[in-house]
């Protein structure tokens, strides 16, 4: 979705030129490769001779190497830890920075788990934690992993003008009078629809990503391109040049890791991406903490807390049934959002942005208590148009068995 955290402005658009709403949102900067995709084979020849075509231009930016000074560890040092961490993305570096606080000190004998490196090396720990992200295999799941898929391309870019207040992001434009003179693509807009996402910075920089919230099979990227390469002609949006560009793929939904389990997970491995917007990084900010104090209770005390008790705590401390269950009605706002087409998604985030703040604001950071959830939902239910009941109601029988079915059995 190309958004994070902070309370900074933001407008909503739906079917007409109506900003709605005022929301938290800021950019997580990347650097991706660069894909271009061939004009010459679609159906929808596009004149570009006025705001010509951003897609062949050539981000500035290249992704690099982070200079840091982390000294190189030599394994044979010391093969023994308390707590080992797979990769530094936001979930591991978060955990080991919150983990490293307690100071923990405990003397291996049994109880520990091995891994094996590149060079052959080994290490032991008494936890070790996946934090290698959403490709990982070693965590295990005993359901299939039916994942949503969120993706968008995204432009850091200078451009001639651009038609934003420079004091408002815009989190979710929903119009598709850009795909006027785009039959193709407009009916696999009104199907499969896409939003865009702007945050000027000035009037000629300014961040735009064209988003599909979330698709099961994954929209196809370069359609994505092109969506957004006429929403921009529309706007009269020039581009002069691309600073970065990024290409965003977030799986999302999905069965949790089986709880308990040897290893522990942290980051979007573990199923903190929320299911329905796919925001993570905030997320696992404010949960690393909490798993970190299970792991000091647990090896940390003079109990030596190890083994299955230890996995059992930490999984629990990420995972306690409330925000599993909390988790399970998410994955049904997943579900319902995969149901709608673009009259029933712009009908629904209506009645979304329409609820009181507290809802929404709520909703979409994750921070509803379970008992809030089932107001919320009512009180969405009590906001949507008739037409959007409807839909809710005719298109969304299985999901809502399903997670009615899943809430009982996390419950039992
Ligand atoms: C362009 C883009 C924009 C995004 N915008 C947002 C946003 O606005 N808000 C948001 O919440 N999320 C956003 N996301 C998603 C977010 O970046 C991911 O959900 C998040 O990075 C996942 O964090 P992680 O720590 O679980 O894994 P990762 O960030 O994937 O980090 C895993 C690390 O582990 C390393 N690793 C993998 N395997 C091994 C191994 N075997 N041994 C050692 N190391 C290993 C990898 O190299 C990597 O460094 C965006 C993603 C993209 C691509």
């Amino acid at each position: 979705m190309g958004t994070l955290v902070g309370p900074v402005l933001s407008a909503f658009t739906t079917s007409k030129d109506r900003p709605l709403f005022r929301s938290p949102t800021a950019s997580l900067p990347s650097s991706k490769p660069h894909l271009t995709t061939s004009r010459k084979t679609h159906h929808h020849e596009i004149n570009t001779s006025r705001f010509g075509n951003f897609l062949h231009l050539k981000p500035e930016s290249k992704p690099g190497c982070l200079d840091s000074d982390l000294p190189w560890f030599n394994t044979s040092d010391r093969p023994c830890f308390d707590v080992i961490i797979i990769g530094t993305g936001p979930g591991g570096l978060r955990l080991a920075e919150q983990v490293s606080q307690y100071g923990i000190k405990v003397k291996h004998e049994e109880f520990e788990s091995t891994i094996q490196c590149d060079d052959g090396s080994e290490l032991k720990a008494s936890l070790i934690i996946d934090a290698s992200g959403f490709s990982s295999s070693f965590v295990e799941y005993d359901k299939p992993r039916n994942y949503g898929y969120q993706i968008a391309h995204g432009i850091f870019a200078e451009v001639d003008s651009h038609p934003f207040d420079l004091d408002k992001m815009v989190l979710m434009d929903w119009r598709d009078s850009h795909l006027g003179n785009e039959p193709y693509l407009r009916v696999n807009n009104s199907k499969l629809a896409t939003f865009l996402y702007a945050m000027p910075f000035d009037s000629n920089l300014i961040f735009l990503e064209e988003t599909s919230l979330v698709s099961r099979p994954v929209l196809s990227y370069s359609e994505i391109k092109r969506r957004m390469e006429a929403r921009l002609r529309h706007l009269g949006i020039r581009v002069r040049k691309v600073i970065e560009d990024e290409k965003c793929l977030i799986p999302m939904g999905g069965p949790l890791p089986r709880i308990p389990q040897n290893v522990m997970a942290i980051g979007g491995i573990s199923g903190v991406v929320h299911p329905s917007t796919g925001y993570m990084v905030a997320r696992t900010m404010a949960l690393a903490p909490l798993v970190a104090e299970a792991i000091a209770e647990c090896l940390g005390s003079t109990r030596m807390i190890r083994g299955r008790p230890l996995y059992h705590k930490v999984w629990n401390g990420l995972w306690p049934i409330e925000r599993r269950l909390s988790r399970e009605f998410c994955c049904f706002g997943m579900e319902t959002l995969l149901k709608l087409d673009l009259v029933g998604t712009r009908n629904f985030f209506e009645a979304f942005f329409d609820l009181d703040p507290y809802y929404w604001h709520g909703f979409l950071s994750s921070r509803l208590s379970l008992h809030e959830l089932a107001s919320f939902s009512l009180s969405l239910f009590g906001h949507a148009s008739n037409s959007s009941r409807l839909d809710i109601m005719s298109k969304c029988p299985v999901p809502l068995v399903r997670m009615l079915g899943n809430l009982a059995l996390q419950v039992i």
